[in-house]
């Protein structure tokens, strides 16, 4: 059932929704139809901290819509598995292919045989966890820990705060100190810019920590730009410091933390000169940041993605994230952390499965592994709001496991992927400009109803109506069960708490928890047990190998020197829209480094490791430090001349807190191609 606004024929008119990309903003969008087809995106004004403007990314959303990559119709494969080579059926002949075919790898390895894989096509609440859990839990299949971003930094906010709210981008401008670190809000969350640039008017000093000469670093008073993997040390140090001179709010640790010692214990070896030597970084610079923290308030650090993606996130994000209790910077507006605040909406989502046995968890970074698996092995691997292919670690033994011969896949998508090209059936998957959407911002505090605009474009159908209709496809649908969107939207609406369902249904804008600008520690508090700070979680002591806070050392050898890092671009969200054109894709390097290697501006290169291999031309500038390169995020195996991407170089291993992906962990060599 489809129950969009638009008709053919119609004058044009504008429409105001949400963008539920993976992205902290969640924008409101004005959205311009015209005889049933977008024919504009733009801002909106709806949404005050996203304030009418948009990136331009979304801007050409419409051109994924209509673009000759959208998947219009079910489709089986017809050639090789990878060849992209399908003849079309119709839905009703590929759901009782896909539901035949799980039912038998039910019967014959039990349904842990059957593996869904699904991860930020979409940020929204509907079209994740909802239909599409019950049907797999229901089946009895594997589980999928979805880690590959934010599990590190999810488990250190969790073990020292509880997920306590955190600073909103409105407060921003009252900080007089801001630290961004791992993050570049000029790439993602660009909303966040404009009130730093309001802060800095203002006076507030800028300490940036990026390997990259971000646009922000640029304007920075310090900019450290610490070594892949190093963010630990320098975090420590400044522990160190704090503690041993006399910044640490003694009080403050008193009365609102416990296991001040135990992380004071960890700091100690790290002295500024250690720290600055293992990161690459002046020792000079990393003290002026120190004292700058310690002597100014308010005092806000933005906590990004960058720290967590190495075999140290977890205990580098833990270590970031416990600065502000360590030197007493909460209590103020503008005071205090800012992270994901998801989870301050207190939407638990419980209600998922919560009758099913447990069954195995297979660990997203490690597909291949589990591909390779055969205790049961994955026999149906059913794969949705993911490209999976292009976005998982160890590319090469992830592409090997999909050209199986004895693997089942089933890739619901909007566009073909390097993913989709894998499929034995194809299913086209709506955008969230044809379908509803409910969607939770992680950086502002914002969640809003996003409404279906147009008509999907030729026979894609939402989650909601095809994880119903397998679920009555299997023999495994229920009274009361929702059947279709909006019933599943209306049902998702229901088990929100008051009054996010009731809001949401009547103006389609949830009221913001605590006011929308909570002061930590005088708004909020710690949502741990005891309601204190816990600077040193003996659980994630016991979790991290070589305990919490303990730096394990740079993997690169002399065969394999250099850092890779893969952080986003202004090209695409993750993956998505990495479909549209783009220009030529090259491998940043330091001007040092290409020197040493004889490289030159545009040189073609092998990147190269024992993991794999990426070939492409390379960009000499020193926007990146020296030892570390770089290629862009969210790449397709189209865009390198050998059809593997940045992925193809990065370890499967994980980091030492929340099974989170390393993908800074890679250490390559880079040579010219000769002609
Ligand atoms: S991707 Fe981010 S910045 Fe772009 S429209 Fe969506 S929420 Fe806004």
């Amino acid at each position: 059932m489809k129950t969009a606004t638009t008709t053919t024929f119609t004058p044009a008119h504008t429409v105001t929704t949400v963008c539920p990309l993976d992205c902290p903003d969640s924008c409101s969008l004005d959205v311009t139809v015209q005889d049933g087809r977008i024919t504009a995106i733009d801002g909106s004004e709806a949404n005050p901290v996203t304030a009418g403007y948009i990136c331009a990314k979304v801007r050409r959303f419409a051109d994924r819509v209509y673009g000759a990559d959208r998947l219009l119709y079910p489709a089986v494969r017809k050639g090789p598995k990878g060849a992209g080579s399908f003849a079309r059926v119709s839905w009703d002949e590929a759901l009782e292919l896909v539901a035949e075919r799980m039912l038998e790898a039910r019967d014959r390895w039990g349904g842990e045989a059957i593996l869904p894989y699904s991860y930020g096509g979409s940020n929204g609440l509907l079209t994740q966890d909802t239909s599409d859990a019950t049907l797999f839990r229901r089946l009895g299949a594997s589980r999928l820990a979805r880690t590959v971003c934010a599990a590190p930094t999810g488990a250190a906010n969790m073990a020292l705060y509880g997920k306590m709210a955190s600073v909103s981008y409105e407060d921003v401008p009252d900080a007089r100190l801001i630290v961004l670190w791992g993050v570049n809000p000029s790439t993602s969350g660009i909303h966040l810019v404009p009130y730093i640039k309001e802060a800095r008017q203002r006076g507030a000093r800028l300490i940036v920590v990026d390997p990259r000469t971000t646009p922000l670093a640029r304007q920075a008073d310090i900019h450290l730009p610490v070594r892949p993997g190093t963010d630990l040390p320098v975090a420590l140090a400044i522990h160190r410091y704090l503690f041993e001179e006399g910044g640490a709010d003694a009080a403050f640790l008193a009365a609102q933390t416990r296991g001040a010692e135990r992380l004071r214990e960890r700091a100690q070896p790290w002295t500024f000169e250690r720290a600055a030597a293992e990161a690459g970084i002046d020792a000079g610079a990393l003290r002026a940041a120190a004292e700058a923290y310690a002597t100014t308030s308010p005092a806000l650090i933005r906590c990004g993605w960058g720290q967590e993606r190495n075999r140290n996130g977890g205990s580098a994000s833990m270590a970031i994230l416990a600065l502000p209790a360590v030197a007493g910077k909460f209590g103020v507006r503008g005071g205090g952390y800012t992270m994901s605040n998801s989870a301050s909406w207190g939407i638990a989502r419980t209600w998922i499965g919560s009758h099913e046995p447990p069954t195995r968890v297979v660990n997203m970074n490690q597909l291949g592994r589990a591909l390779e698996s055969s205790d049961p092995p994955v026999a149906v691997l059913f794969v949705y709001n993911s490209n999976l292919a292009a976005t998982t670690p160890h590319q090469r033994k992830v592409l090997d496991g999909l050209a199986r011969d004895d693997l089942f896949t089933v890739v619901f998508e909007q566009v073909m992927t390097d993913t989709a090209r894998y499929a034995d059936v194809l299913l086209p998957a709506t955008t969230f400009l044809e379908a509803y959407e409910i969607a939770r911002a992680y950086g502002p505090f914002s969640l809003r109803l996003g409404k279906p605009v147009v008509e999907p474009a030729g026979e894609a159908r939402s989650n909601a109506e095809v994880f119903g209709e397998l679920l009555q496809r299997v023999g495994l649908w229920r009274d009361g069960d929702p059947t279709g969107e909006l019933e599943e939207m209306l049902d998702v609406l229901a088990r929100l708490p008051d009054p996010i369902g009731p809001d949401l249904r009547e103006r389609g804008v949830a009221t913001p928890p605590h006011g929308g600008r909570p002061v930590q520690f005088q708004d909020v508090w710690p949502l741990t047990p005891d309601r204190k700070v816990d600077l040193f979680s003996e659980a994630l002591d016991a979790e991290a190998a070589a305990g919490l806070y303990t730096y394990q050392p740079d993997p690169s050898t002399p065969e394999f020197p250099l850092a890779l890092i893969t952080p986003a671009s202004e090209r695409t969200i993750s993956s998505t829209l990495a479909e549209l054109p783009r220009p030529e894709v090259r491998l940043l390097m330091h001007p040092g480094d290409a020197a040493a290697r004889g490289l030159a501006e545009g040189d073609a290169v092998r990147v190269f490791n024992p993991l794999g291999e990426v070939r492409c031309p390379v960009s000499v500038g020193r926007w990146i430090r020296p030892g570390t390169v770089s290629l862009p995020k969210g790449l397709w195996r189209k865009h390198t001349a050998n059809g593997y991407t940045a992925n193809a170089l990065c370890p499967d291993t994980l980091t030492d807190l929340g099974g989170g992906a390393c993908f800074n962990d890679a250490r390559v060599q880079v040579e010219r191609i000769s002609s």
